[in-house]
């Protein structure tokens, strides 16, 4: 049956949202969909074919020009349709991209949004780590602790259902920094994977598989210069 494209004529699309959603339409009916049977393999791939083909582009700003106009919104809806609608762990690489980075595009400094340049490129994947045990959607509970010892900040504690827990090279990890109750006392911090301290604690199954983790931090060191966010009156906690 001929899949009805007629939406795309929808006065709210322009010529060039309609010239990606047929260009990636070709370049999933090349690619995807992908072998599963290594989840996380299939997934680091995905990622660096996603870069290849330039459709990383869209997760993230592009450093040079610093305009979060960069993520057309519905670009994005369109490519996520597209990539789904063929390989929905496609979709969830590229989606996880721009989740993991949102952040960095709204509020990284110059230095931390080189970050961009990779994750753009499929050369770095990327991890959102919000969600603990005890605080999914109740965030303001959070409790894991980044401490200032005077050069760094040391957190401390768990984050639970991380997606690309395990194959991520950075997330992007928010903490308690303030001594101010709920969410005034939060903050966000980009964090590499291969920091010290930081651990896959357990790999969680789930019916549709992706990677997804258990995390602990165990003294973690993370330089001031990788504080992305913090709650203006938040005051810092000394060791
Ligand atoms: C497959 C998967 C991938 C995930 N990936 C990530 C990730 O990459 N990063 C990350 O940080 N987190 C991730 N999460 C966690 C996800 O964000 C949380 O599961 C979500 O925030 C809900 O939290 P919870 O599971 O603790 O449920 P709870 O917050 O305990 O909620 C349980 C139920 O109670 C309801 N409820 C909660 N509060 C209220 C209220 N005040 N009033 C009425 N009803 C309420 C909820 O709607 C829900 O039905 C993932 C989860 C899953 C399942």
């Amino acid at each position: 049956m001929q899949r009805d494209t007629s939406f795309l004529t929808w006065p709210f699309f322009d010529d060039h949202h309609r010239q990606l959603a047929a260009q990636l339409e070709l370049w999933c009916e090349a690619y995807l969909p992908v072998d599963h049977s290594d989840i996380d393999q299939a997934c680091i791939n995905l990622v660096r074919m996603l870069g290849d083909g330039g459709w990383l582009k869209h997760s993230a700003i592009d450093p040079k020009l610093l305009s979060v106009q960069a993520l057309d919104v519905r670009s994005l809806c369109l490519i996520r349709e597209t990539l789904a609608r063929h390989d929905a762990l496609a979709d969830f690489a590229f989606a996880m991209q721009g989740l993991g980075t949102g952040a960095i595009s709204l509020f990284g400094t110059k230095d931390q949004q080189q970050w961009l340049h990779k994750t753009r490129a499929g050369e770095a994947i990327a991890g959102f780590a919000l969600t603990e045990p005890q605080s999914g959607s109740d965030v303001a509970n959070l409790e894991l602790s980044a401490t200032f010892d005077g050069q760094n900040y040391i957190l401390n504690g768990e984050k639970t259902w991380i997606s690309n827990g395990g194959i991520a090279d950075v997330y992007c990890v928010f903490a308690r920094t303030g001594g101010a109750a709920g969410a005034k006392g939060l903050s966000a911090f980009i964090v590499p994977a291969d920091s010290p301290g930081l651990n896959v604690a357990e790999r969680l199954q789930t019916i549709a598989p992706h990677p997804l983790a258990r995390l602990s931090f165990n003294k973690v060191a993370v330089s001031a210069g990788q504080l992305l966010w913090v709650w203006p009156d938040a005051h810092y906690t000394k060791l």
